[in-house]
């Protein structure tokens, strides 16, 4: 293929890109390209919906990860090949831009690339292709609008709904109705109205997970907690009317920060030395209790002797808090974070109703509760091991992301694949006004959304091709929230089963989707420098194992 990379000059190749530099162009670069995708969208796959199954993944060390999560399998995966690079990115850019769907960003997009280079196959121009998967998105997002239902913050139920169906399918089942009531009201307690507008910063609800309990010991606390121990063993345990003093300077004294030498060369002069010392950490934890502190939270160090003073004066105190807890607790308590002790003043101070350390999981930690202003909250995410703990809060945060984009949003939707299902009916009636070439793909584009419900049959073991066939009829008798209800194997109403969504999820993935295959259906030439290709030619679906490409 080097071939390719020289132009010709009076029968001598000139070579016009270094030597060793692959290319692959037109019909080549495409279906590679496809292939690439493809396999991404497979891996995924399967773990669609509630009956998904899992994934385990053990990286170069020997680490293990056990996920449903579409977007950590892909991060996981320490995917090579650019175009698949690209289909990572979609489920990236669902997580971030909602938190939840990132499976089913992926598994469009796949399908999307399947129904293009079927078309590709009967020789119908990319251009042609793109243009009608745009119109496709247009008005599969008009159609979703339409169909969208209203959600507020006194709708309780439906955003445990909501919950519950972001975390279904997840390794957390039993779980679940309790989670998703932490969740709720995790959420309701950070959000706040701008003119009528609900905004919800999910940074404001922080994870802290221990494992050891169960997921039903999951736990939301108004305030903070803190994977801090109170530093001294004479201090108070627990703190009620906290008066919180945020500091990130050391109560130490620092090693001779000049260059002169101290010399001690008498006993008397290593005890005066000592003393000077000693009363400069008294005057420090002097100036905490001046301020009227009776918690200290520190992000840096605090010294043997300090600890000793504060604990005379029964101030609780914890040490080498990370930054990032110490904002939330600003926030929280609506204190001051001091980086100057002598600026330590009254009202620099946090509040909280209580301030005490608790044994979790065998390991102490320190809680703020019912902080003053507890627009932060913490979900101390529990359960049995460290792999369990983590895959629940991963669920956790799906469902945060899916509640909070809920409400931003004011809109929700039916799920279990009834969304996909009456849009594409819709647009395929809406293809019927386009002429010819252009017909074909957005008609490809609506037979993509339903692979949606089709995968969701297929994993629940359900017949497909049946399943879709009643989607099809019961959409067309105008059942716009019928979708397929993979526990009892029927199609019957989603809203009803009480599977609902986030508008945005949909909208979202659809949005990702359309766009990632649009830029991968417009390459038709792919140059790479040589370190890039391992020795001799893309590799085929540029995956580890990928024995998934293809169909
Ligand atoms: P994603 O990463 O895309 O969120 P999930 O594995 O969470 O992937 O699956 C989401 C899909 O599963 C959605 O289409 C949703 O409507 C569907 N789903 C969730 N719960 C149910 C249920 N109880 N019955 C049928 N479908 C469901
Ligand atoms: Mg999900």
């Amino acid at each position: 293929m080097a071939n390719a990379m020289m132009g010709n000059l009076g029968g001598q190749p000139i070579l016009i890109l270094p030597e060793g530099t692959l290319r692959q162009m037109g019909k080549d670069a495409q279906r590679n390209n496809i292939a690439a995708a493809k396999g991404v969208a497979d891996a995924v796959k399967t773990t669609l919906g509630p009956k998904g199954m899992d994934k385990m993944l053990v990286d170069s060390i020997g680490d293990i990860v056990i996920t449903n999560d579409g977007v950590t399998i892909l991060e996981e995966m320490e995917i090579e090949h650019p175009v698949a690079k690209m289909m990572v990115e979609v489920a990236k850019t669902q997580n971030e831009e909602v938190g939840d769907g990132t499976t089913t960003s992926v598994v469009l997009a796949g399908e999307l690339l399947k129904k293009a280079e079927e078309l590709l196959e009967q020789d119908i121009h990319p251009t042609v292709i793109t243009r009608g998967f745009k119109i496709g998105k247009d008005e599969a997002l008009k159609i979703l609008e339409e169909i969208a239902r209203p959600i507020s913050l006194g709708d309780t139920d439906t955003l445990k709904m909501i919950a519950l169906t972001s975390m279904s399918g997840k390794s957390v089942e039993r779980a679940s109705p309790h989670l998703a009531d932490v969740v709720v009201s995790a959420v309701k307690e950070v959000a706040r109205m701008e003119g009528s507008k609900i905004v919800i910063d999910t940074d404001d609800i922080k994870r802290e997970k221990k494992h050891g309990g169960s997921a039903e010991d999951t736990e939301l606390i108004k305030g903070i907690v803190v994977d801090k121990e109170v530093v001294h063993p004479s201090m108070p345990k627990k703190i009620d009317d906290a008066k919180i003093a945020l500091l990130d300077v050391a109560l130490e004294v620092k090693e001779t920060e000049t260059d002169a030498e101290i010399r001690i060369t008498s006993p008397e002069q290593m005890q005066a030395f000592l003393e000077t010392e000693q009363k400069m950490l008294k005057d420090m934890v002097e100036k905490v209790v001046a301020s009227g502190a009776n918690v200290l939270m520190c992000q840096k160090g605090i010294d043997d002797v300090a600890q000793h003073y504060l604990a005379k004066k029964g101030i609780l105190a914890t040490r080498r808090v990370k930054k990032s807890d110490m904002e939330l607790l600003a926030k929280a308590t609506g204190g001051k974070i001091i980086s100057n002790l002598d600026d330590l003043q009254s009202n620099d101070l946090g509040f909280a109703k209580l301030v005490e350390e608790k044994k979790i999981g065998g390991e102490a930690m320190t809680f703020i509760r019912e902080a003053k202003n507890p627009k932060a909250v913490t979900i101390l995410v529990r359960g049995s091991t460290e792999h369990v703990v983590d895959e629940i809060d991963r669920s956790v945060e799906d469902a945060v992301g899916a509640v909070s984009s809920a409400l931003e949003i004011g809109k929700i939707v039916a799920g279990a694949g009834s969304p996909e299902e009456e849009v594409a009916m819709r647009l395929r009636k809406i293809a019927e006004k386009y002429s010819g070439r252009e017909q074909l793909a957005i008609k490809a584009f609506a037979e993509a959304l339903e692979v949606i419900p089709r995968t969701l049959a297929e994993n629940g073991g359900l017949d497909p091709i049946d399943t879709l066939v009643e989607m099809r009829v019961a959409h067309d008798q105008g059942k716009i929230t019928w979708g397929i209800n993979v526990f009892s194997g029927k199609v019957d109403d989603a809203l009803a089963d009480g599977v609902v969504e986030p508008l945005k999820v949909k909208t979202q993935a659809i949005k990702s989707a359309a766009e990632a295959a649009e830029m991968i259906l417009r390459i038709d030439d792919v140059i790479s420098a040589n370190k890039l290709s391992r020795g001799g030619g893309m590799p085929p679906g540029g995956m580890p194992g990928g024995e998934d490409m293809g169909e």
